[in-house]
């Protein structure tokens, strides 16, 4: 294991927030270093098709195309970038440490961006056609199913929130429920229920997700008797729910009982001093990329400012 030099600023994650925290950290000549992780470099949009409601972008984009942008930005301002994970942080103190497999890196300040994961249902297919179809996003993705029938899966709020949001685009709205009643609040299921738009489909799971190139149709089960039928629906939004990627920090930053970290808003700082948290990480309300990369920016310069002050 080698020691380097302490840096200014290492940031770890490289989706919106890392990005955007790198191109202001490297434009304020501060070198940051960005630990991108070994396998999903560039964040959620990387799993995603076109993304139409970043602003600057009026034809949209496609999410990877982004995050190449947003990479090569940073790096022209000489950001170095680490295709690595990060295993282990030691953050308490004014040098704090930030260890992967192989090496350990010193840094007077560190924003903390590794994003949320959208838990999944565990299929076949899910992947291939997420974006295709599949999604974790009504916000993002509601708008390119007009006119189609949507299925939704969840019992929850957000499902119930994300699934009448959807009937202003669907034909139809089908909410999948596991069981005979739902887990929401009774505000949002008398919403649920009043919807003319939204059937609620009881006692039943998505077994199968169909479709070559595109989402064609889910084959449900009766979580019952067993039984299976075909839906038709050509969009599926999957709403059960979304973890922080902060399984390196208990011990180190506070955080809120579903692991998201808290920062002392309207700023990005953390309860220790150098250390700045930003996106998905951090907001379980807004998780779009705008937000993030806003967030990425104000972390950058939190750390900024907390390193023209110790100087
Ligand atoms: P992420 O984008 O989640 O990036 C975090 C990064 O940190 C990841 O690359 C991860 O690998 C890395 N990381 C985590 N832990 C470590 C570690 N220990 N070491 C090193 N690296 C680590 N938003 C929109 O505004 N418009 C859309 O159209 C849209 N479409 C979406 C489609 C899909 C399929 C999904 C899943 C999300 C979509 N979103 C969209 C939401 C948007 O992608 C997120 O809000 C945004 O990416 C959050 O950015 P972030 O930087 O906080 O985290």
């Amino acid at each position: 294991m080698s020691d380097t030099d302490v840096r200014n600023v290492i940031i770890i994650g490289s989706g919106p927030s890392g990005y955007t925290a790198a191109v202001y950290a490297a434009r304020a000549s501060l070198q940051p270093l960005v630990f991108e992780g070994s396998v999903t470099a560039g964040g959620a949009l990387m799993n995603t098709t076109e993304v139409e409601n970043f602003p600057g972008f009026r034809d949209g984009i496609m999410g990877p195309a982004l995050m190449d942008e947003m990479r090569a930005q940073a790096e022209r301002f000489g950001a170095e970038m680490i295709a690595d994970d990060v295993i282990e942080v030691e953050l308490a103190g004014d040098i704090k440490t930030v260890k992967t497999a192989t090496d350990t890196y010193r840094a007077r300040s560190v924003v903390l961006a590794m994003g949320s994961g959208y838990r999944k249902l565990e299929l076949p297919r899910e992947d291939e056609l997420s974006g295709r179809g599949v999604s974790w996003c009504a916000t993002c993705d509601g708008f390119f199913f007009r006119d189609q029938h949507i299925a939704v899966v969840g019992g929850g709020d957000s499902a119930i929130e994300e699934a009448t949001f959807l009937t202003r685009f669907g034909s139809k709205v089908s909410l999948i429920v596991r069981r005979d009643e739902l887990r929401a609040s009774k505000i949002m299921q008398d919403r649920a229920f009043a919807d003319p738009k939204l059937e609620i489909i009881w006692n039943s799971k998505v077994a199968e997700i169909n479709g070559a190139d595109r989402l064609e149709s889910l084959t449900l089960e009766d979580t019952v008797t067993g039984a299976t039928t075909n839906l038709p629906a050509t969009g599926l939004f999957i709403a059960i729910g979304h973890d922080p990627r902060s399984e390196l920090l208990p011990g180190q930053v506070d955080l809120d009982d579903n692991g998201y970290v808290l920062v002392q808003h309207p700023s990005t700082a953390t309860n220790l001093p150098g250390v700045f948290a930003a996106g998905d990480l951090v907001d379980h309300h807004y998780r779009q990329a705008i937000t993030a990369a806003g967030t990425g920016c104000a972390a950058a310069l939190d750390a900024e400012r907390y390193l023209a002050d110790l100087d």
